[in-house]
């Protein structure tokens, strides 16, 4: 009987979907990603870009790729990432979460990866042979309901399902400056989160909004924070938490990633 490896969750800052076209060293960090760990036999990925009231799961066996944004590239409108669904595991999402939902879980037909998922699947795994399942975000939740949702989650990772989530700690894209190396309040709030995660203080992110004008500016709106969430809840016992990327682009946009549960 072989023994999956326990496999490590991921939280990712995906920033611009140009990067799926890029060259650059936040993508060769996502593909030294796809040697670094075991190759999981599924991944299950929170991505920023999937909000629902409610929770739902990608269910379908061939997921479409999902072009959701304007004014870039036709090149990036071309790609596609075929990875196969995993409806076996979406099943099994549902029913571990089922507990903590307000309505059951929608095992979904219709949506599909979306960019959130694919411009970093693209360089993790470009074979695209490992099945991705998405999970959505439910909007009306709290912070701590969706740490919750990351707890109840982790003990996939001993079934070789590796948990990703991709969004951006401070994500505001109304004060992107391109003359800017990070805006005071972005470069504060990014350092106290990175100072609660490698402390493991967990309770610190969930109630971030305590930073108070620092939260409001870096956090305008929660879909990109959140995935981060369900990475951290993943985390059991004392796994290390490593933060592998760190910088600001734009001002605004925190590029911090984090992985949970290797040497
Ligand atoms: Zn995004």
């Amino acid at each position: 009987m072989s023994v999956s490896p326990r496999m490590p969750a991921l939280f990712i800052g995906h920033g611009s979907p140009m990067n799926a076209l890029e060259d650059n060293a936040t993508t060769q960090m996502w593909e030294s990603f796809g040697t670094r760990f075991a190759r999981p036999n599924a991944i299950l990925i929170i991505s920023a870009h999937w909000t629902t009231r409610g929770t739902a799961v990608t269910a379908m066996p061939a997921p479409k790729t999902i072009h959701d944004f304007g004014g870039f590239p036709q090149a990036l409108f071309d790609m596609r990432y075929p990875a196969p669904g995993d409806p076996t595991l979406a099943a099994r999402v549902a029913q571990l979460l089922s507990p903590l939902t307000p309505s059951p879980v929608v095992l979904d037909q219709t949506w599909g990866l979306d960019h959130g998922t694919w411009s970093v699947l693209v360089k993790m795994y470009p074979d695209a042979s490992i099945p991705v399942v998405q999970l959505s975000i439910d909007l009306s939740q709290p912070a701590a309901w969706h740490f919750a949702l990351g707890r109840q989650l982790a003990l996939l990772r001993n079934e070789g399902v590796m948990i990703i989530g991709t969004g951006n700690v401070v994500h505001n894209l109304d004060r992107l400056n391109p003359r800017s190396e990070g805006y005071d309040w972005a470069l504060r709030f990014n350092a106290a989160m990175r100072q609660a995660i490698q402390n493991g203080q967990f309770e610190q992110v969930i109630h971030y909004q305590d930073l108070g004008q620092d939260a409001a500016l870096s956090v305008p709106s929660t879909e990109h924070f959140l995935p981060l969430l369900y990475v951290l809840g993943a985390r059991t016992g004392e796994e290390p938490v490593a933060i592998v990327c760190d910088t600001m682009e734009l001002g605004s946009i925190s590029m911090m990633s984090v992985i949970i549960g290797t040497e």
